[in-house]
């Protein structure tokens, strides 16, 4: 592309400055560029007024605004539809031209349609926010993958990490001088969001600091991954989710990290292998990626899963879980597990709607591992868990919160209880209960369900369904752009 007089660049889950596709590309082409970030009415107005990301993108964005003030430049930030807000602003700017990174969620994909037919080749994208593209990481015969071990092994194949993981520093000199007067001000009041507290520290400070805190552990990762109590993984997820860093820098992290890196890279890889799942299946969305299942009906109770979300289900690991979720917007991989699976094989009740809680509640919220992830745990999935084999709630916290450390931390009611028995409170004499002040069915419940029963309803539930002959979902082809 010839060079041109102006750009916007329109940062939306690239909310950094340094190592930025769509910034470095806008700079390269344009004399002056003016960074843009638009508050999506289309998605705000359906969260809560309150919601922890919203907050968390309000303070990245004013680290983004102190870095390009810096350079007599600015943030210039708006509220409303960016399907009517970009092209105004191409307007306002007299910009020749809108660099963006490509997002591969539906309804983005969709907005960004709309936005390339109202500018046309003043619209471009560029890739930033995965190593490989959606439907690039193909079989030998040419197909997407299904499962994972296959498909890493084709996405490693694929990776030099210096030509796929360049380090992209954008030019700030390039940045629209702007008289500061005339910036307008944006604050999460005017939007109409209160700000909420965080777990972690937002925005690229927040996320170097905290990858460079985690790098010398990388080689500890596969040891320590599985313990919710000890910091045994990076915690980036947020960062990654809104692109406080480029997945880039921590490829080349995991690279620098050499053979013992290959555990936390197989982690990232599972990342672009979801997003290439819902790319090559968009159907997943609303049903079940293995067709036999999507007619299921699935027999829980409302009471139940009411229970789940407020965590009183009288199984302490997953109570701590969603207590954890409840109050902080986090829940480490192996509890995300065990509370999926107990939702789905011991409550009975449909993969979907914890899908739509974790999307509600998690600050990681990504659509493409959300769903996988329910998905692996409900056994609908590809790749997914096989539905006979079901986490016994109580084994798995013995063996990942042996001491119940992680249990007593989010279940204060419980913190007394000696550790053989914390992991399952009922299986307690009456007098070591009331030693450690526990009141079964008052102060903490009984277990809603009996894990053995449930167990082998589950397993004659997803047996009959996988029998099913599948109708196979429609057919649909992508293309990257
Ligand atoms: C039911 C369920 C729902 C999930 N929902 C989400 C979600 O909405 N958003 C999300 O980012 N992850 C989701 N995951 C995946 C995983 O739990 C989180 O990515 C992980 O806990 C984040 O912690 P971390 O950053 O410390 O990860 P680390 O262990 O340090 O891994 C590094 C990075 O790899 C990626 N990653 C790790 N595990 C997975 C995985 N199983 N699938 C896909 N990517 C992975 C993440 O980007 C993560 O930041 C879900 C998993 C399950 C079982």
């Amino acid at each position: 592309m010839s060079r041109v007089k102006r750009a916007l660049c329109w940062i939306r889950r690239d909310l950094r400055t340094s190592d930025h596709a769509a910034l470095h590309y806008a700079c390269e082409h344009a004399e002056e560029v003016q960074v843009v970030f638009i508050f999506d009415s289309n998605i705000l107005a359906s969260l809560p007024r309150d919601d922890r990301r919203v907050t968390f993108i309000h303070k990245s964005l004013q680290q983004v605004d102190e870095v390009l003030r810096e350079h007599d430049a600015a943030l210039w930030v708006r509220h409303g539809d960016p399907m009517v807000l970009i092209p105004e602003l191409v307007e306002e700017f007299a910009a020749d031209l809108v660099v963006t990174a490509r997002d591969y969620e539906p309804y983005a994909r969709s907005r960004d349609v709309a936005v390339k037919k109202a500018l046309g080749d003043r619209f471009h994208t560029v890739q930033d926010t995965v190593i490989h593209e959606p439907g690039v990481v193909l079989s030998q015969s040419g197909t997407p993958f299904r499962v994972f071990t296959p498909f890493s092994r084709a996405w490693k194949k694929l990776t030099d990490v210096r030509r796929e993981a360049p380090m992209l520093t954008p030019d700030l000199s390039k940045l629209l001088k702007l008289d500061p007067r005339r910036v307008p001000t944006w604050s999460l009041t005017n939007l109409g969001f209160s700000e909420t507290e965080l777990w972690l520290e937002p925005g690229q400070s927040g996320a170097l600091s905290r990858l460079n805190e985690f790098q010398p552990k990388i080689r500890e990762y596969e040891e320590a991954r599985n313990f919710p109590s000890k910091p045994g993984t990076s915690g980036m997820s947020v960062h990654l989710r809104f692109g406080t860093v480029s997945v880039r820098e921590m490829v080349r992290r995991a690279y620098e990290v050499g053979d013992e890196g290959e555990k936390w890279l197989n982690e990232l890889i599972w990342r672009e292998f979801y997003q290439d799942l819902l790319w090559n299946n968009p159907h997943v969305v609303k049903g079940t990626f293995q067709p036999q299942f999507d007619g299921l009906v699935w027999p829980g109770k409302p009471e139940h899963f009411e229970a789940w979300c407020q965590g009183q289900t009288g199984y302490p690991i997953v109570d701590a879980a969603m207590r954890c979720l409840n109050a902080t917007g986090w829940m480490h991989n192996r509890l995300r597990m065990i509370v999926a699976s107990f939702l789905t094989k011991d409550l009975l009740i449909d993969w979907k709607l914890g899908e739509s809680y974790f999307a509600l509640k998690l600050l990681d919220f990504e659509l493409a591992s959300n769903n996988g992830g329910w998905q692996w745990a409900a056994s609908t999935g590809a790749d997914a868990q096989p539905y006979f084999r079901i986490f016994n709630p109580a084994l798995q916290s013995e063996r990942f919160d042996g001491d119940g450390a992680f249990i007593r931390e989010w279940i204060p009611e419980l913190k007394d209880l000696p550790a053989k028995y914390i992991h399952a409170p009922a299986t307690a004499s009456s007098f070591d209960l009331s030693a450690a002040g526990v009141s079964l069915g008052e102060n903490y419940p009984r277990p809603i369900v009996d894990h053995a029963t449930q167990k082998e309803k589950a397993i004659a539930l997803l047996a009959s369904a996988a029998k099913r002959p599948a109708n196979g979902p429609d057919k649909i082809t992508n293309s990257p752009d």
